[in-house]
């Protein structure tokens, strides 16, 4: 299967570096990095393809992103199978990754005619005052492991139309969907015709890339999806030359379990928030208050719906968890599971699965943790299926709480109260980004902002005004009369 992926988006596996998948641990690739030099060379090629593509009108600019949105429709399953293969996401999720980012093609599609700026009322007679949008420049997009695709696809469909050229660091874990992009892309491109050469490029490697793209003035815009820690260590790099930043960190989100909620609803959505992508979702549930009056009934259905829970091949039919991304992170898992117990925690599930058939893959069994209190393990993000359960008796604790931890990405109440529904939204509720009522934290559509505050970075991508990211903001006042009045009613007669 994987040399027939690998030629179908023509990769040729080459190089030193060896890629393998989570799945069963067996080389699927091999790759080259960028080196200093080669880095140089494809931003300067960025900012020459940048040159051309801004002058081309976006509703055109959209046509090119019209036609990668058919190149994925064409190649979704494919290109499935390949993040299936790479990140170890069951197969329905590969597929729905995908499915993602033809959605973004068609959202930046219309948006190539909607780049609207402001005309503003002028205090001065005889003039016009506007603000208009025009492109930054070349776009630095640094992804994560767990959204191979999406994520770059999320900013590039958007910096496209907006008039940028794209550069692309993928993880280093998930190179080989990075090129498989790529290859789509260019694809896309040929049949435009016109396209400058070099407008969306890939550079491979470690982080030492990505810090080369951080520090690059010809970058305006770093777009970095990943942990708080290298979002810690990016910002100022791109602050001190007063480059833009779009920052996508860890989050730790929760789910307020209410006592009029619909607790079949309930036990649905957090099966699949809190064990999704095995845990590896930046939305994925991570902490649970359930109200007292429900506590009992919710928890013992949980665990036996976590008892049944079918862990294997991802690529197989009727598996919902799969592998971890490598064995750094089934380590961090238990670390945290012992950290946890340590505080009181009572833990349930846990702990390596198939580790017979899958020596050299990280499976684990989803954990329960019920805790006494929301304790500095629980506050703290661990990339894993551990669901850290807490019981509350009244609101107000329970939303403090729900907002006492350093991530603000996405957060949920399960409830029929309206006067709780409306809190939990309202400016004194929740504190994240993303704030659902009667569904799970994860699993966004592309047509609201995504991102989240606090630890979490601010950043916002995909639907909404996301797009004013990826432009710079200018504004132009034409004076049309036969004299010159100032503003701030100032005479400067000479
Ligand atoms: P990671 O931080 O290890 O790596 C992410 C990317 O950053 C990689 O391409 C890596 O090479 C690069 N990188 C690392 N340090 C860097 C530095 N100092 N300068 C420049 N580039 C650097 O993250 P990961 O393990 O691949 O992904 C998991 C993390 O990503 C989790 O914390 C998760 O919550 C987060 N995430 C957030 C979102 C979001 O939208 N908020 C989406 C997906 C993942």
């Amino acid at each position: 299967m994987t040399t027939d992926l690998l030629s179908h988006f023509a990769i040729t596996s080459n190089g030193p570096h060896i890629v393998r998948s989570p799945i069963d641990g067996a080389e699927i690739g091999r790759i080259a990095y960028d080196d200093a030099k080669s880095v140089d060379a494809k931003i300067a090629h960025a900012a020459t393809a940048f040159r051309a593509w801004r002058d081309v009108p976006a509703p055109r600019r959209g046509e090119l992103v019209r036609l990668f949105g058919e190149e994925l429709r064409a190649n979704k399953d494919a290109l499935g199978r390949l993040v299936t293969l790479e990140a170890g996401k069951i197969l329905q999720e590969g597929l729905g990754e995908v499915q993602e980012m033809i959605d973004i093609c068609d959202f930046a599609v219309g948006l190539s005619r909607q780049l609207y700026g402001l005309t503003i009322a002028s205090e001065r007679p005889g003039h016009r005052m506007m603000e208009t949008w025009h492109p930054a420049g070349p776009v630095a997009v640094i992804s994560a492991f767990n959204f191979p695709v999406a994520v770059w696809a999320w900013n590039a469909a958007l910096a496209l139309v907006c008039g940028d050229s794209v550069i692309w660091k993928p993880s280093e874990k998930t190179p080989l969907t990075a090129l498989a992009c790529q290859a789509l892309f260019e694809r896309a491109a040929k049949r435009f015709g016109d396209a400058p050469a070099h407008l969306s490029q890939v550079v491979l490697g470690l982080r030492d890339v990505g810090e080369m793209l951080a520090k690059d003035t010809r970058i305006p815009v770093v777009s970095a999806t990943g942990s708080t820690r290298m979002g810690r260590e990016l910002a100022p790099v791109v602050a001190a030359r007063f480059g833009k930043t779009i920052l996508e960190l860890g989050g730790n989100n929760a789910m307020i379990v209410a006592p009029s909620a619909k607790l079949d609803l309930a036990v649905r959505a957090i099966l699949f928030a809190a064990v999704g992508t095995a845990g590896q979702r930046c939305t994925t549930l991570r902490r649970l208050f359930v109200h007292d009056s429900v506590y009992d009934t919710l928890v013992p259905a949980l665990k036996k719906a976590y008892a049944g829970l079918p862990i294997g091949d991802p690529s197989k039919p009727g598996t919902l968890v799969g592998p971890l991304i490598d064995k750094a992170s089934f380590e961090n898992m238990e670390r945290a599971l012992a950290s946890a117990k340590s505080e009181g925690g009572i833990v349930t599930g846990g702990g390596r699965a198939l580790a017979d058939s899958h020596p050299n893959a990280f499976y684990a069994h989803p954990a329960i943790v019920e805790m006494p209190s929301q304790t500095p393990t629980v506050c703290h993000e661990t990339f894993a299926p551990i669901l850290y359960v807490m019981r509350y008796t009244d609101f107000d604790t329970a939303l403090a709480l729900h907002n006492a931890v350093p991530q603000g990405l996405s957060s949920c109440i399960f409830t029929l109260d309206m006067q709780e529904a409306e809190r939990f939204i309202a400016a004194s509720g929740s504190d994240c980004g993303i704030a659902n009522v009667n569904i799970g934290p994860s699993g966004a559509e592309i047509g609201g902002a995504f991102g989240g505050e606090k630890e979490t970075g601010g950043g916002r991508e995909s639907g909404s005004d996301a797009w004013k990211a990826y432009m710079r903001r200018q504004t132009a006042t034409i004076n049309y009369s036969n004299a010159l009045p100032l503003a701030q009613g100032i005479e400067f007669n000479v």
